[in-house]
């Protein structure tokens, strides 16, 4: 080995080592920022042994490089400066440019040396520019429909499945055949082909709020696409990065669909917005409406007050409000507590991601089952924005279509102040009972202002 490899192979094992323990520390909130700069120093390593990689053909290669890196420079930097609303979108991007730069360097590779290749790397380079595509498709839709450019709700039509199927078999025929007659560049364009429209095929019947579920599908594609490239390469940190994000992407997703209370079919398969709406029936009763004064007095008065956050927070960016409302509450001597579900908002840890921005401490976040216990003894549980999560009929009602997921039981404390703008549904598209219970008061309103103002008439009690 020349000092080259030694450096570079040194880098990778750096990179390699600091990605696995960025990816423990991302596991808990206290030491996910600490993750952050590991995996971003792990990156940086890998980079840096990569600029001293023997196949680098003199200063050309570098110019290149450097113009590669200018360009990624110039669409990285803006698209790191979006509002945390539209995050999902923007991760959905960074997905579709990592398969899209696997695909490619799996065409290359075909292209420079497919003749040369044994039949391990080239099943390999056929799964890596398979997942590549289609990944790269399927997340350009996400990031449409998550950005409103295209419908978000599903698009179905008749004999939807049987045509994916179809699209599907023939993508894996070509793929097999190829793989027995790689001189036949024809089939492998024509697999290339198939897999983007599969990528469109298969995310266009979701809805765009299981988007996030599918993104870390798709995530984990991408990840699986980019350990094939290392198989093809022979670079082991982009099989180590690539399996770690492949697998990860995969746990991910299931474990969001658990919490869903939903199988991973029906996320994909299943059209979830347009049957709900069809099926959200209507609740009987009233919504009581509670002023802002009654609210500061229970809240001022209360020994214990739950904040229950959804997404309806996040896109009032009442984060911070929301914080000053609590240390006012905290100086007056409540204790005051953050019950978390978690998938309320639109992407994991959405909720802890935000009041951890607003310097909420985390010992004041508690999980749903740590949180469900103690509300029979909350005073007030005040629900900002959140509506899905706390839908009791997921408990009570077996044929709700929710039925049997987890649900932060904020009705059964001593009383509930829901805050909203109006008669809006939640991602689901159904009624909730809860808004309707004697015990709950309803504060109309974006939930920042409402927040804000309730954090001065506290002041006034
Ligand atoms: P939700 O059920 O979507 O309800 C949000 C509520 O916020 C709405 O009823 C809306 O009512 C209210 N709202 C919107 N803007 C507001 C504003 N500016 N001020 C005050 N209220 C506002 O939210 P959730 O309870 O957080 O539930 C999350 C849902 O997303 C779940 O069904 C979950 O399964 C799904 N999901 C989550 C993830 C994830 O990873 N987190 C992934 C996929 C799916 P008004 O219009 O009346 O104001």
């Amino acid at each position: 080995m020349t000092d080259t490899n030694y450096f570079l192979e040194a880098t990778y094992l750096i990179a390699s080592i600091l990605f696995v323990m960025g990816l423990k520390s991302l596991s808990h909130p206290d030491t996910a920022r600490r993750g952050m700069l590991m995996a971003a120093a792990g990156m940086a390593a890998a980079v840096l042994g990569t600029l001293f990689h023997p196949a680098i053909n003199g200063w050309q290669g570098y110019v290149w490089i450097m113009t590669g890196l200018a360009i990624g420079s110039a669409i990285g930097i803006p698209m790191a400066m979006v509002p945390m609303t539209a995050m999902p979108q923007r991760t959905a991007l960074s997905h579709a440019f990592g398969a899209l730069a696997a695909a490619l360097v799996g065409v290359a590779e075909f292209s420079l040396r497919g003749h040369s290749l044994g039949p391990v790397k080239v099943g390999a380079l056929g799964f890596e520019v398979m997942l590549g595509s289609l990944t790269f498709t399927g997340s350009l839709i996400a990031a449409a429909k998550l950005q409103e450019m295209m419908r978000g709700t599903p698009i179905q039509f008749k004999g939807q499945h049987i045509v994916n199927l179809g699209i599907f078999l023939t993508m894996i025929g070509l793929f097999v055949s190829w793989q027995l007659n790689t001189g036949a560049i024809w089939m492998f364009y024509s697999m290339i082909g198939c897999a983007l429209v599969f990528g469109v095929a298969l995310v266009i019947p979701i809805g765009s709020a299981d988007m996030p579920v599918v993104m870390s599908l798709l995530n984990s594609y991408a990840g699986l696409s980019s350990a094939s490239t290392g198989f093809v390469l022979s670079n082991n940190v982009l099989i180590i990065a690539g399996t770690l994000d492949g697998f990860s992407g995969f746990i991910l997703s299931i474990l969001m669909c658990k919490a869903m209370n939903r199988s991973m079919s029906n996320v994909l398969f299943g059209g979830f917005g347009a049957i709900i709406a069809e099926e959200g029936g209507a609740v009987g009763g009233t919504m009581r409406e509670v002023t802002l004064d009654d609210v500061a007095v229970q809240l001022a008065y209360a020994n214990q007050v739950v904040f229950v956050p959804g997404y309806g927070m996040a896109t009032a960016q009442a984060q911070h409000a929301v914080r000053e409302l609590g240390n006012l509450l905290e100086e007056r001597g409540v204790s005051v507590k953050y019950g978390i579900h978690p998938v309320a908002g639109r992407m994991p840890g959405h909720m802890n991601v935000l009041l951890a921005e607003a310097n909420v401490p985390y010992s004041s976040l508690y999980e749903m089952d740590q949180i469900n216990p103690e509300l029979p003894t909350t005073d007030v549980a005040v629900v900002i924005g959140a509506n899905d999560v706390v839908n009791p009929d997921a408990r009570d009602n077996p044929k709700s279509p929710i039925a049997g997921m987890p649900i932060i039981e904020v009705d059964r404390a001593r009383s509930v102040v829901v805050l909203k703008r109006g008669k809006g549904k939640g991602f689901s598209g159904l009624e909730n009972p809860l808004f309707f219970k004697s015990v709950t008061g309803m504060l109309y309103g974006d939930a920042k202002t409402s927040l804000t103002n309730l954090a001065q008439a506290v002041q006034k009690v």
